[in-house]
């Protein structure tokens, strides 16, 4: 088998609702599709979601890797030898981890869709789904309560809340949110590295009665050291996510007990083939881990779920980036059921972007 085509495109998608965490507002999202079209017939899909902030990349700087590295690299290549094209091509573009995701993902979509059995199941199939968070950006509090009881009304059991920018409302948000949805659901924190530490501190212990189930980036990603404080000082797990970038990353943080948990997301460290890595480094020194998303379409999202669903470490979903976007070509290539996330069952990814038409 030959990959006989690549063909990629830039898609912007809008957001519902725009919403804002601790740095920016966004109200847009911009993805990259790709296509590998092999001699056999096949398409194996990929996507790709840039963000300057965290994947250091721009649309177009996705788009011109795909198209002066990956095509070169891989056309007229057999896809069914995915660990050799892969670092073939992470030498050539080290600083495009969107870009390698998205090849990676048609990659590992083509395994599954030449053996006729769904990804998550040839990687593992150690579960058949998973409850996700869905996130509520930094707002004021009466929307943010409405925001929590309108989730759980649609049958939502775990909710993220975002906050970093200040602490005493963010304490306050926590403690009402929880008022408001009661005890059963599940509630998570995400800093995106707005605290020091001793806000870090202050903020766990007062929110002590929220019962919260993780706190998020709570420290800046310079300073690996703060979280390493805050993490053995607080009682409940700390994770590390914009500290987190790659398998290096994964075994300094293991190393020096920094955190308890790591939010691994295939845009950030490229692709399944190295979520896989990391999450055997964080096992190996007892971490848990969360499988995270960007703003990204449902492809995107599709293969996050096929790598948690094989893994037992990875036992948390917080994959909610395709909710909330219009127009998404992918939407359908992951089932959504009382907040369970399903795969559709069908070969590979799950999903053929003329189903999309
Ligand atoms: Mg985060």
């Amino acid at each position: 088998m030959r990959i006989k085509r690549l063909e990629f495109w830039l898609v912007e998608m809008r957001l519902a609702e725009p919403y804002t965490i601790a740095y920016e507002t966004i109200d847009s999202t911009a993805n990259i599709f790709l296509r590998l079209e092999t001699n056999t017939g096949l398409n194996g899909f990929g996507c790709a979601a840039p963000d300057l902030q965290v994947t250091g990349e721009t649309p177009a700087g996705v788009v011109a890797a795909l198209g002066e590295i990956a095509v070169p690299n891989l056309s007229g290549s057999d896809p069914l030898r995915p660990v050799l094209l892969l670092e073939r091509l992470k030498e050539h573009m080290p600083n495009h981890p969107s870009a390698l995701a998205a090849v990676d993902m048609a990659l590992y979509d083509l395994l599954g869709k030449t053996a006729g059995i769904p990804l998550w199941k040839i990687l593992g199939g150690f579960r058949d789904r998973m409850i996700t968070s869905i996130t509520i950006g930094i707002l004021p509090l009466q929307e943010t309560l409405e925001k929590a009881r309108e989730f759980v009304g649609r049958g939502f059991k775990s909710l993220k809340l975002k906050g970093g920018a200040d602490v005493e409302s963010d304490i306050e948000r926590v403690l009402k949110v929880r008022e408001a949805v009661g005890p059963p659901i599940e509630l998570r924190f995400d800093a995106n590295q707005g605290y020091t530490v001793e806000q870090s501190l202050h903020f766990v212990e007062a929110t002590r009665s929220a019962k919260l189930e993780l706190f998020e980036q709570p420290t800046a990603k310079v300073e690996p050291d703060w979280l390493g404080r805050v993490t053995s000082g607080v009682h409940i797990p700390v994770m590390a996510d914009e500290s987190l970038m790659n398998l290096r990353d994964a075994f300094r943080l293991a190393k020096h007990d920094l955190v308890d948990m790591v939010n691994v997301k295939l845009m950030k460290v490229g692709g399944i083939s190295e979520a896989l890595m990391i999450n055997a480094v964080a096992r190996s020194a007892g971490l848990e881990a969360m499988i995270g998303c960007m703003d990204e379409a449902a492809l995107g999202i599709a293969a996050g779920l096929h790598f948690a669903l094989a893994r037992p470490n990875v036992a948390y979903a917080d994959l909610d980036g395709h909710f909330d976007l219009l127009d998404d070509p992918s939407a359908g290539a992951v089932i959504l059921k009382d907040g369970i996330l399903y795969p559709t069952g069908l070969p590979g990814l799950g999903f053929n972007l003329e189903m999309a038409k």
